[in-house]
């Protein structure tokens, strides 16, 4: 009868290497080969038990084997729960909660106090009775059975309803119920009614390797389903994208690698949002509208922009992504996606930056190009006019008399030039000195220009001589307008301060007026008015001779 034993041991190692040989190793394997290692270990020590007289061995044999049969519990609770799913992640509480009642009894087991787990018969433990404690082992064994059973029959009816692959829940189901048939008929036949039965040995080893081959199959049949998830799980953890997916009451289904630095966030738990997003996002306006959009519409897509200081040193953007997962009208779900945006926004800042500094630089580029303008202007305006006096100077006069002479010779428009000298200057300057002499040319203009026109132009042409240009005026009209100046400065009285009585100054004019019939020749403008100052200039002089303070008309 050990021969069977021993061959059943054979065999669970067999199909313990042939899964450790064809399969993919992903943690639901693991977890199988533990519960498999486990399994192995109940019928060899049975062999072992009945190899030897010596009770210290055979108690070995048993204490191992017993300990096995109460992991295997574990083993089962464990591996059925990778079985319904394959994404699984237990924690470790979950996990030590789980083994604790396995452990537990492994303890008492091996302990075995006061033979309350079982004691030998005629002092060999090859026939042996067992006290409570295997019986609470038994317990512990068919509870976890318990569960697993409902957890898989909870599973069959999911995949049934949603009609999924159901063959691996129904081996499994198979396989424990073998299991747990077996190991019950080993435990009434050769416990119970172990005084009027004979014993028949290896059930349970049978029960075993039975429910063994269709745990295998089980594992077989998910595998070529484990191959689809093992890829979808790594072309989820391998996308630069964050993704969550959550079910219709937001508990995550299934999440990638990407943003587990930064949250604690596990399959099977219900996603608090706005836990997620403290301390997270950038602003707190957005924050509480996007969290009451996440909330009170979870059929609408949102987004929102979150930093991350990784490291201390290292701040991250990502673009939090919310969309609903809508399968016939009905929410199902959502997807939560983070798209790291950090180059992206230092791109922008720095193109801000950029943009800004450029503004900077063109603002004070169009400062400096006003001030250059007024410059210029006040350059232009300092090359046309006399420093002293503010008239014109004789450059800008002879610039402008060349345009409107040609003009008005062309059009026959009249004109008039008068050229006028102060009386009796060098007396002024010899009475008062040569301070006053200039407030006296500069008065003396201000005095000619406030009774001109605004198209005349008046020009200093040198020392306390003055040109006077009059556009549009005919002869007669030019005398009048002369008269007017000559009056205007001959009433202009000078104060010269302190007690001093005010003086006046006359001048003396001399004028030539262009009009019909224009008979003059104008081959060259420049000598034409070199010729029109010429006779002015005359005129001025006759005015002089014929006793000063008079205009000479040529
Ligand atoms: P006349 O009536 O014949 O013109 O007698 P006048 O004394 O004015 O004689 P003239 O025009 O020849 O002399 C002008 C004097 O004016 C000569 C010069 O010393 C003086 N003068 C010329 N330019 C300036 C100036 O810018 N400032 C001052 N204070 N005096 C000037
Ligand atoms: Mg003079
Ligand atoms: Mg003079």
């Amino acid at each position: 009868m050990t021969g069977f034993d021993i061959s059943l041991f054979i065999f669970l190692l067999v199909t313990f290497i042939y899964v450790f040989t064809f399969n993919v190793i992903t943690t639901q394997h693991k977890v199988y080969l533990l519960f498999h290692f486990f399994m192995m270990f109940w019928p060899i020590c049975q062999v072992g038990v009945h190899t030897t007289d010596n009770p210290n061995l055979q108690i070995i044999f048993i204490n191992t084997s017993f300990v096995c049969l109460s992991m295997l519990g574990f083993g089962w609770l464990l591996f059925t729960k990778f079985l319904v799913n394959a994404a699984y992640r237990p924690s470790r509480k979950f996990l030590a909660y789980m083994v604790l009642p396995s452990l537990i009894m492994s303890v008492f087991v091996v302990w075995n106090p006061a033979e309350l787990f079982m004691r030998p018969v005629d002092g060999s433990y090859t026939e042996r009775i067992y006290g409570p404690i295997f019986w609470v082992l038994a317990a512990l064994l068919i509870s976890y059975y318990v569960i697993s059973v409902r957890m898989l029959l909870g599973t069959y009816r999911l995949r049934k309803a949603q009609q999924e692959d159901r063959v691996s829940i129904v081996n499994a189901l198979i396989g424990i119920i073998i299991l747990v048939s077996l190991s019950l008929l080993d435990m009434v036949v050769n416990v119970v009614l172990d005084p009027w039965l004979p014993v028949i040995p290896g059930l349970t080893s049978l029960g075993i390797v039975t429910s063994n081959l269709y745990f295998v199959f089980a594992l077989q049949r998910n595998r070529t389903l484990d191959l689809v998830k093992i890829a979808h799980q790594d072309v989820v953890d391998t996308l630069s994208v964050g993704v969550i997916v959550l079910d219709e009451h937001d508990q995550v289904i299934e999440m990638n690698r990407i943003m587990s630095p930064f949250f604690r966030i596990r399959v099977g738990e219900k996603l608090n949002m706005a836990k997620l997003l403290a301390g997270y996002s950038t602003d707190a306006a957005s924050e509480e509208s996007f969290l009451h959009m996440y909330q009170h519409q979870p059929s609408k897509r949102i987004q929102t922009e979150i930093v991350i200081e990784h490291d201390k040193l290292q701040t991250k953007f990502f673009s939090l992504h919310v969309a609903p997962v809508i399968v016939g009208g009905r929410r199902i779900g959502r997807v939560i996606t983070f798209q790291d945006i950090t180059e992206l926004k230092s791109l922008i800042l720095k193109s801000q930056e950029h943009n800004s500094s450029l503004q900077e630089r063109n603002r004070a580029l169009i400062y400096m190009q006003d001030e250059l303008f007024q410059a210029n202007r006040k350059l232009e305006q300092m090359a046309i006019t006399d420093s002293l006096t503010g008239c014109f100077n004789r450059r800008y006069l002879m610039q402008q008399l060349e345009h409107e002479v040609l003009t008005n010779l062309r059009y026959k428009i009249p004109f008039a030039l008068i050229l006028f000298d102060i009386d009796l200057f060098k007396q002024v300057n010899d009475t008062y000195g040569h301070i006053v002499g200039d407030e006296v040319i500069r008065r003396t203009a201000e005095a000619v220009r406030s009774s001109l026109r605004r198209t005349d132009i008046l020009a200093r042409y040198g020392g306390e001589e003055f040109t006077l240009y009059m556009p549009h005026t005919t002869r007669e009209h030019a005398e009048m307008l002369a008269q007017r100046v000559r009056e205007a400065v001959e009433g202009n009285f000078i104060q010269l301060g302190r007690g001093r009585s005010p003086i006046s100054v006359t001048v003396s004019m001399g004028m030539i007026a262009v009009e019909e019939p224009f008979h003059q020749q104008y081959d060259d403008i420049k000598e034409y008015l070199k010729e029109l100052f010429l006779k002015a200039d005359s005129a001025l002089y006759r005015a002089k001779d014929d006793g000063r303070n008079r205009v000479v008309n040529l």
